[in-house]
C-alpha cells in the first residue's frame, strides 16, 4: 500500500512544491511508482510537471466535489513512473465550497483510497495556509513532510505550524506522523545559513533528513520548462541532493 507524505509548511516560498517536484522524480529514478497530487490553487507542481493548466479536462477540483474514482483523473508527467492530479486556480474557490460540505475534511482521503495501492508513494503539495485544502492534506496524509528554508525567520511560524499538526493528530488524524524536516535553499557561503541549520536540529532533533537541498540555480531553472531537476540536469548539485533525499525516504520506509 502506498505512502502518503502530505508536504506542508504554511509558511509561503520554503521550498514546498520544489520538494514534491523533485523527490517525486527523483522516487521514480529508483523504480518507484509515485503519485503527485496536487491541491494547491497556484498549481506550480503541476506546471512544473510539464502539465499546461489551460488545457486540462479534469483536475482535482471536480474530484474533491465528487470523491468519484480518481484512476480517470491522473495524468503522466515529464518525469518517468511519476503520475499527476492536476490542481487549476479554480481550485481556490473550492474553499469556500468545501465549508459548506459535510465531510469536508475527508474528501481527499476518499479520493486517494481509490488508488493507494496503485503506488508506493503519494506526495501532496499543499497551498502556504492551513485553509480547508490543507486540511483535506493533512488528514489524507499518512506522515508529513516540512521543508524550512535556511534562512533567518526559519524558525518563525514553526509553533503554529506544530500546533497545527497536534490538532489534527487529537482529532481527525490520530496517525499522522512527521516523515521528517527538510532544509531547504541552504547557502554554504552564508553563516546565517549554518546557525539555522544547528537551530533547525536543535528543536526537531532526529526528525531532521541529513539530506540538506542546497540553493542551485538549476533547480529554479528546471520548472520553466516543465521538468523536475532529475530531468532536467542529473549532475547537478540539486539533482544529487534530491536523489539522495530520495534514498533516504525510501530508506526510512522499509521497516
Ligand atoms: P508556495 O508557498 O508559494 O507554494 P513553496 O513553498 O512551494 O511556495 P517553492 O515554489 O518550491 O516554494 O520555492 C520558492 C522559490 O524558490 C521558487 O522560485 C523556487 O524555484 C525557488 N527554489 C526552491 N528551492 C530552491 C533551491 N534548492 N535552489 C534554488 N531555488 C530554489
Ligand atoms: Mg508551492
Amino acid at each position: 500500500m502506498g505512502k502518503i507524505i502530505c508536504v506542508f509548511n504554511q509558511k509561503g516560498g520554503v521550498g514546498k512544491t520544489t520538494t514534491v517536484v523533485n523527490l517525486a522524480a527523483a522516487l521514480g529514478n529508483l523504480k518507484k511508482k509515485v503519485l503527485v497530487t496536487d491541491v494547491d490553487p497556484q498549481a506550480n507542481a503541476t506546471s512544473g510537471l510539464g502539465i499546461n493548466k489551460e488545457e486540462l479536462e479534469h483536475t482535482i477540483y471536480e474530484l474533491l466535489i465528487s470523491t468519484e474514482d480518481s484512476r480517470e483523473f491522473i495524468l503522466e508527467t515529464s518525469s518517468k513512473n511519476v503520475g499527476i492530479l492536476p490542481s487549476t486556480p479554480d481550485l481556490a474557490g473550492l474553499e469556500v465550497e468545501l465549508v459548506m460540505l459535510d465531510t469536508r475534511e475527508t474528501r481527499l482521503s476518499k479520493v486517494l483510497n481509490y488508488v493507494k495501492d496503485d503506488y508506493d508513494f503519494i506526495l501532496v503539495d499543499c497551498p502556504p495556509s492551513l485553509g480547508q485544502l490543507s486540511i483535506n492534506a493533512l488528514v489524507a496524509a499518512d506522515s508529513v513532510l516540512i521543508p524550512i528554508q535556511c534562512e533567518y525567520y526559519a524558525l518563525e511560524g514553526v509553533s503554529q505550524l506544530i500546533a497545527t499538526l497536534e490538532l489534527i493528530k487529537t482529532g481527525l488524524n490520530p496517525s499522522l506522523e512527521i516523515e521528517g524536516v527538510l532544509l531547504s535553499m541552504f547557502d554554504g557561503r552564508n553563516n546565517l545559513a549554518l546557525e539555522v541549520v544547528e537551530e533547525v536540529k536543535k528543536y526537531f532533533k532526529d526528525k531532521v533528513f541529513k539530506s540538506i537541498i542546497p540553493r542551485n540555480i538549476r533547480v529554479a531553472e528546471a520548472p520553466s520548462y516543465g521538468l523536475s531537476v532529475i530531468e532536467y540536469d542529473e549532475k547537478s548539485k540539486g539533482a544529487q541532493a534530491y536523489t539522495k533525499l530520495a534514498k533516504e525516504v525510501v530508506r526510512n520506509n522499509k521497516r
